[in-house]
């Protein structure tokens, strides 16, 4: 059985759909502070949070785990920076309550869900996984703790990982039955789309400035169940003895925010209002993966690359909201 933390969040619960359909059971424990029970369509859900340790090895002792998929973590980088506490101690300690867990309960393999963010602000581009890990805030900080904790954990312990630095997650389950959907929200694609409806009356365009095509910010926007795709085959990689890793999940495509918007006036038939307003603090102006590593070890490929998709998937669920 697999255990998916955090599986009623957005990315989590994607990767909890794939692996029911594949055959797996599945057993979601989540806190439901910012992910939904109506996302949680497949397998078993188990309240509870992290840091409640005891809850934890409960969980282990009622279901035969074999596998860990580890999403629960707070992601709001603006305020990971103002509250640094509640990130380190949710996102790093946490994760040690997980970790010890596993090793009392002798569970091996765990896919981790990490980020771009772990890499600051690089100097060139693509991003290949050797270049340097500066992250440039308390959330990619405490993503690259774990990356760091969990190699540890290898050598001294024989815990088995994959780490998928993810780029810009975006879209949604193309059948249309989950989808993102974040209080607050604060990502580029959801928002737009709420302009595109009408509820919101504008898409505020962060920076104009940049020395990009356009002199808006360019991001690497890669499909959630492109992201699902991979995280099943690293679980496979790892059951099959492959070594632990970390490896860059992206299109190696980078899309600029004005090149979004436009892409999106096209996908909904609608004029998408845009007000221009200055630079994000923390925006780095280009941010593109190189996925050449998860390529060659897990044989995965995006199969929804074009904007195009991920927005109409992305519009097809807004449309049809069920959370
Ligand atoms: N962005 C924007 N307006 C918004 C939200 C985001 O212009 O209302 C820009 C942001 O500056 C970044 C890109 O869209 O360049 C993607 O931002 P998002 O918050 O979705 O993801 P991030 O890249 O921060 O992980």
């Amino acid at each position: 059985m697999i255990l998916i933390t955090g599986g009623a969040g957005y990315i989590g619960s994607h990767i909890n759909k794939r692996l029911n359909e594949q055959g797996f059971e599945t057993v979601v424990f989540d806190n439901l502070v910012y992910g939904h029970r109506e996302a949680v369509r497949w397998g078993i859900l188990e309240t509870g949070d992290l840091a409640d340790q005891n809850r934890l090895y409960e969980i282990f002792k009622k279901y035969p785990i074999d596998g860990v998929f580890h999403f629960a973590a707070y992601a709001y980088v603006g305020e990971s920076v103002l509250k640094p506490s509640k990130y380190y101690n949710n996102n790093v300690v946490n994760t040690l309550h997980l970790l010890d867990a596993m090793g009392k309960y002798q569970v091996k393999n765990l896919v981790f869900s990490s980020t771009c963010a772990t890499y600051g602000v690089p100097e060139q581009m693509p991003i290949t996984e050797e270049m340097d890990q500066r992250p440039i805030n308390p959330y990619g900080a405490s993503k690259l703790m774990i990356e760091r904790i969990l190699a540890d954990y290898h050598q001294a312990y024989g815990l088995n990982y994959c780490c998928l630095r993810y780029f810009n997650a975006a879209g949604a389950d193309p059948q249309g039955e989950i989808g993102e959907s974040h209080t607050p929200e604060t990502h580029l694609i959801p928002l737009i789309l709420e302009a595109a409806a009408g509820d919101r009356d504008a898409i505020r365009v962060f920076g104009t400035d940049y020395p990009t095509r356009d002199g808006s910010c360019i991001r690497d926007y890669i499909h959630v169940t492109d992201l699902a795709d991979a995280h099943l085959r690293a679980m496979e990689y790892l059951r099959n003895g492959g070594d632990s890793a970390c490896m860059n999940l992206g299109n190696c495509v980078g899309n600029s925010v004005l090149e979004v918007i436009r892409a999106a006036e096209e996908v909904t038939g609608r004029a998408i209002p845009s007000i221009m307003e200055e630079r994000r603090a923390g925006d780095p102006p280009i941010l593109v993966g190189d996925a050449k590593r998860a390529q060659n070890l897990l044989g995965w490929k995006p199969q929804y690359g074009d904007i195009r998709v991920i927005l109409e998937h992305a519009w097809k669920w807004y449309c049809n909201k069920k959370f």
